[in-house]
């Protein structure tokens, strides 16, 4: 099997404070494990393997997800409710079949996650729907349209099927907070089919009652009873609450796709017959390909138009032409990794700071990189420095990363990583990075930064260095 082909995770670890890298594929076993029980049909388990994996995906930054809410640059953490102490119990109480048999789900199932419009979907499921799932907007609010009823007869013999609990009056005025009326003793109370038409004398005292379908006179009430008195009123205090299924009813039905699997029908057959016209699929390739997908990078090539106080080499070469075509090309290698890239000048003309500080707040990209040349009145110094915005840690770590390979992949040398503050650099809302790239006052780079070739060489080093970054 090619390693290589694995996806990871990242996993935020409570204990150590740090951030591990974890197997998809490794995660989805104890996804699987908390879905449904073990002993389930291969079919369903492989079904269940899809919607767990679906739903990481779905979920990962790296396919353009959210990531873990709690904490930054991670896709879950180790307090998952599906990483817990049970579930790694139950993971380890697996007899060798049974474990043969959740890898088997996995593998059987390998990189097939459920579509629509090639996005990963809200795989949601349920333990019993108890006849029909349910539609999205009246669970969640919202329609969704892949989450539509359909009729479900399959979970009949689950173990939930149909359930019963009884609860005093008390605890449900408790739980809904709402009050049930103080009963007197003289207060008629009508509980439809069961208690009707109570008759009162002018003092209160009860004359006939209806309870279910047979009629009494007070007296024989009282005495068939043996209550104190004739003067009563009558108040449920125990309420039997009787269920059907268990769960919000939403998407797969898990003992009916057990059922489903039972009878012969395939993960598939099982997947489309709960969530309506989706797509099982492998995840996207060019997902795989395209490391940067769902983000947003604004390239900065600095200066630009007639009065630019841009450097000049002495062969007459332009900072601000330069670090354009830099831009273009490095434009080009970043959305092919995936990215949304956008440049504050596409062409030779003026764009004040402010205008570049203004259009990045507003677009709020991941980040923000300016790009230079140097100048030194001593033309035999040369090499890049990368230059960031005081505790912007998201910053350092990516000009490590770009000077890293800059200097490895490049003959340019590492000048160093150096905090700055810069008017773009204050100014703007997003993590930034100001590269001078190298140093255009020394004429054997000036000839160098003239050659296509080197340019190109540079791009590309940057956008590994951001894919690094991104790295999962
Ligand atoms: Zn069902
Ligand atoms: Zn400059």
């Amino acid at each position: 099997m090619n390693k290589d082909k694995h996806i990871y995770i990242k996993m935020y670890n409570h204990e150590k404070g740090n951030i591990i890298e974890r197997l998809v594929e490794d995660v989805i076993e104890m996804i699987i494990l908390s879905q449904c029980p073990i002993e389930f049909n291969i079919e369903a388990l492989k079904a269940n393997a899809i919607i767990a994996r679906t739903n990481l995906i779905r979920k990962m930054k790296l396919f353009g997800g959210e990531g873990s809410l709690y904490h930054e640059n991670c896709d879950i953490c180790d307090g998952e409710h599906y990483l817990g102490e049970n579930i790694l119990q139950k993971y380890k109480a697996l007899s060798e079949k049974n474990l043969n048999k959740l890898e088997k789900a996995i593998n059987d199932t390998k990189n097939l996650i459920i579509t629509v419009n090639n996005k990963p979907i809200d795989a949601r499921f349920h333990d019993t729907c108890g006849g029909s799932t349910e539609n999205s907007e009246n669970v969640i609010g919202t329609k969704t349209f892949y989450l539509r009823r359909v009729l479900c007869n399959y979970c009949k013999d689950s173990p939930n099927w149909q359930n019963e609990i009884e609860m005093d009056i008390k605890e449900i005025s408790e739980r809904l907070d709402t009050r049930f009326p103080y009963m007197n003793a003289t207060e008629n109370i009508r509980i439809n089919n069961f208690v009707q038409d109570i008759k009162r004398d002018l003092l209160g005292r009860v004359a006939s009652i209806k309870i279910g379908d047979s009629k009494f006179n007070g007296i024989d009430f009282k005495n068939k009873l043996d209550i104190d008195s004739t003067r009563f009123s009558i108040a449920p205090e125990r309420l039997k609450i009787r269920t059907r299924g268990k769960g919000d009813g939403l998407g797969l039905c898990q003992w009916g796709a057990n059922e489903m699997a039972n009878l012969g029908k395939s993960y598939k057959q099982i997947l489309e017959y709960y969530y309506t016209g989706i797509e099982i699929k492998e995840i996207d390739k060019p997902c795989i390909n395209q490391p940067l997908k769902g983000r947003i990078l604004m390239i900065d090539p600095g200066h630009g138009g007639n009065s630019s106080q841009d450097v000049i080499g002495i062969d007459g070469t332009r900072e601000k032409d330069i670090v354009l075509d830099i831009a273009k090309l490095l434009k080009n290698q970043l959305e092919e990794a995936g990215a949304k890239v956008i440049l504050t000048r596409e062409v030779d003309e003026y764009v004040p700071l402010s205008q570049r500080v203004k259009t990045a707040n507003e677009i709020r990209p991941n980040f923000f990189i300016s790009l230079h040349l140097n100048s030194y009145h001593n033309s035999s110094i040369h090499g890049c420095e990368i230059y960031h915005y005081k505790n912007d840690r998201d910053s350092v770590n990516l000009a490590l990363r770009i000077m890293k390979i800059l200097s490895k992949d490049t003959d340019i040398i590492d000048r160093g990583i150096k905090i700055a503050d810069f008017f773009i650099l204050r100014e703007i809302g997003v993590s930034s990075l100001h590269i001078e790239v190298e140093y255009l006052t020394n004429p054997d780079r000036e000839k160098r930064l003239k050659d296509k070739k080197f340019l190109q060489n540079i791009s590309k080093s940057i956008t590994k260095g951001i894919i690094e970054y991104y790295k999962y």
